[in-house]
């Protein structure tokens, strides 16, 4: 029934996926650990994602540094959560770019900043993380788009698209038409179970559209680097949840029940699999909701 798949191992660091364009992947994957990206253009450097600790963007930094000194002009947030927005303030002097609704969450999101004051520490915080968390003032994105937006750097083209809520409710993907590479941010997990803050059903809607897509190479926000095989793998979880689920709701069970009786097979040994607890109880949400 289910696709398992180890992940495959990989190293933290700058990768050039296309002409100038780098992902920057973490090992591993994991709560809080998200990949990023860069394209170098004579005259500046476009930023996707800010990772979370301010270690990490410092190591981010650098590591772009090595490449160019060009001034930073874009940074695109692809959703709101901190683990891709909280080191927003280390690319100085970027214009941050975000999904309309990516800025009303961040702006309804209590930081992890006064999250720390109060020493209420959530469990998917690292230690290591938690005192440099003193150190994040919230920069908020400060041009927004609702559907479609596309950005020029020389002779490329970048297209900013948002198809709907789905694991936040203003989610970007990143796309290179001309050398069919997709950033999705967090609209994919490789090799890990995905979270969903969004909607589900619409998820795999957009896992759909992005199989359509003229695309080669993806980027997801937490994982390897991969293509629609692995997309596939996510999406084929993700249908099986929202059929499982919408069972136990139509009849009449408790989350806690769904979550008993939803046997998830060989996608339990998937990091991060307790994410399948979320995940049913932000089904439950979207079923009730409709
Ligand atoms: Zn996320």
């Amino acid at each position: 029934m289910t696709t398992y798949r180890p992940m495959p191992r990989f190293e933290t660091g700058p990768v050039e996926v296309g002409n100038n364009l780098f992902a920057y992947l973490q090992w591993n994957g994991g709560w809080g650990i998200s990949n990023a990206g860069f394209l170098v253009s004579d005259s500046s450097l476009m930023v996707i994602d800010a990772l979370m600790a301010p270690s990490m963007a410092h190591e981010f930094v650098r590591s772009m540094r090595d490449i160019s000194n060009a001034p930073f002009s874009h940074l695109i947030n692809t959703h709101s959560h901190p683990d891709h927005t909280n080191g927003n303030q280390f690319i100085e002097g970027a214009e941050i770019i975000a999904h309309e609704n990516c800025r009303d969450e961040m702006l309804q999101a209590k930081s992890l900043k006064a999250i720390n004051g109060r020493g209420d520490k959530p469990g998917w915080i690292q230690d290591a993380w938690w005192n440099e968390l003193e150190n994040v003032d919230i920069v908020l994105p400060t041009t927004t788009y609702s559907e479609k937006m596309s950005l020029m750097y020389g002779s490329t083209e970048v297209e900013l698209l948002h198809y709907g809520p789905a694991h936040t409710l203003g989610d970007t993907l990143v796309y290179f038409p001309e050398s069919k590479i997709l950033f999705t941010g967090d609209l994919a997990f490789f090799y890990a179970m995905p979270l969903c803050r969004g909607n589900m059903p619409n998820w795999v809607k957009i896992c759909e559209i992005i199989d359509d897509m003229d695309v080669d190479l993806i980027i997801p926000g937490h994982g390897p680097t991969g293509g629609k095989r692995e997309l596939q793998d996510m999406q084929e979880f993700m249908q099986f949840m929202v059929k499982e689920v919408q069972e136990c709701f139509k009849n009449g069970m408790s989350e806690e029940e769904a979550d008993k009786a939803i046997d998830i097979g060989d996608w339990a040994k998937w990091p991060e699999a307790e994410r399948k607890t979320m995940n049913i109880s932000n089904l439950y949400s979207t079923f009730q909701s409709q």
